[in-house]
């Protein structure tokens, strides 16, 4: 019998959704003095924090042997000089928990710490980003919350809250919120934060690349747009891309909003992060799809808190994806 992860499922979509409120109330009361710059220039915001303290404070009260890979640390809470932030993100982070479910300061740096773990190929971890796609965020447009399962190196459940993303693509005035919800094996769902009712997604049947649409990061420095545009051409692609923010990509595949996702690497050097796909993962492969780095090779999520052993990603319906690779591998000459 395959595991169903009933309980891990249920705990993590109340996470998901409990952290997608704190995102959504942090943006309507966001002021530009709020936003911090990490090393890696991208803006951390006081969501972040309070998003990830959420989702762990839920993961350790139902699984507390569980350990958890989670993108953000407390160090810039610390302190004298994390004072004000800190302050912040109590009050906005308590905001939205029920009065019984209250943290302290202490308890909220110390849910936020738990998410320091190395990750690995043995036993269970959680996979965290607390807020993907946070330029998105910024910007009013895609952002998501991505919570992930892995067990030995798999990534056996994944659950993606998000909040600015319709529930019917096709009528972009519906209802915004749009949560995804996979376990391996079980298939994949789609619900509105709203409604409990969970509709199953696959992907969209298309018999070639040529009516295929294809999205990709907004960010440029994020997926190379040069190259997607001779990949395109190689496919025969005519409609534009969609540009978005975060995993939400993962999801409009699986939804059959898009076709296939192309993340292709803009620098020689960058190594992806496994709660950057993980729960996506899940998700396409659930849904009919298939997903691949540009070499062809699964994602590996078990050496770590990267995706050491891969180098970008390529991801669409099974039946079109070695055409897609070939095309990939063609313009990137590899
Ligand atoms: P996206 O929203 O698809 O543009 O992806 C957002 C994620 O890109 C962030 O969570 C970062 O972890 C990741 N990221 C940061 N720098 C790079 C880079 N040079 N190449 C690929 N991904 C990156
Ligand atoms: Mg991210």
């Amino acid at each position: 019998m395959i595991l169903d992860y009933s309980k891990e499922r249920s705990v993590a979509i109340q996470a998901v959704l409990t952290a997608s409120k704190v995102c959504q109330s942090v943006f309507q009361h966001l002021v530009a003095n709020e936003t911090l710059t990490k090393n890696d220039k991208s803006p951390v915001t006081v969501a972040d924090f309070s998003a990830q303290a959420i989702v762990n404070t839920y993961l350790t009260k139902h699984f507390p042997n569980d350990p958890i890979v989670g993108e953000e640390d407390s160090k810039d809470l610390q302190g004298d000089a994390g004072k004000i932030l800190r302050e912040k993100v109590f009050s906005l982070t308590n905001g939205v928990l029920n009065e019984n479910e209250k943290l302290s300061e202490q308890q909220i740096l110390e849910a936020i710490d738990r998410g320091n773990y190395a990750g690995g190929s043995q036993g269970r971890h959680w996979a965290l980003d607390p807020i993907d796609g946070t330029k998105g965020f910024l910007r009013g447009g895609q952002y998501a919350i991505c919570l992930a399962l892995i067990v030995d190196g798999i990534v056996q459940l994944g659950v993606i809250g998000c909040p600015n993303l319709p529930v019917d693509h096709k009528t972009p005035s519906s209802e915004r919120g749009s949560l995804f919800i996979a376990v391996r094996g079980y298939g994949a769902f789609q619900r509105s934060f709203t409604n409990e009712k969970e509709t199953p997604i696959h992907f969209a049947d298309i018999s070639s690349t040529k009516e295929a649409i294809f999205c990709e990061s907004v960010e440029a420095g994020h997926s190379s747009h040069e190259d997607a545009i001779k990949i395109a051409k190689e496919l025969n692609i005519t409609r534009d891309p969609v540009r978005m923010d975060s995993q939400a990509k993962y999801c409009s595949i699986a939804r059959g909003d898009a076709n296939i996702y192309l993340r292709l690497p803009a620098s020689k050097t960058y190594i992806e992060k496994i709660w950057d796909h993980a729960s996506g993962n899940v998700l396409v492969t659930e849904a009919g799809g298939k997903v691949t780095d540009i070499y062809g090779k699964p994602l590996d999520f078990s050496v770590g808190r990267t995706l050491e052993k891969n180098k970008g990603v390529i991801a669409s319906n099974v039946s079109i994806h070695d055409t897609v690779l070939k095309a990939v591998q063609k313009v990137l000459n590899i």
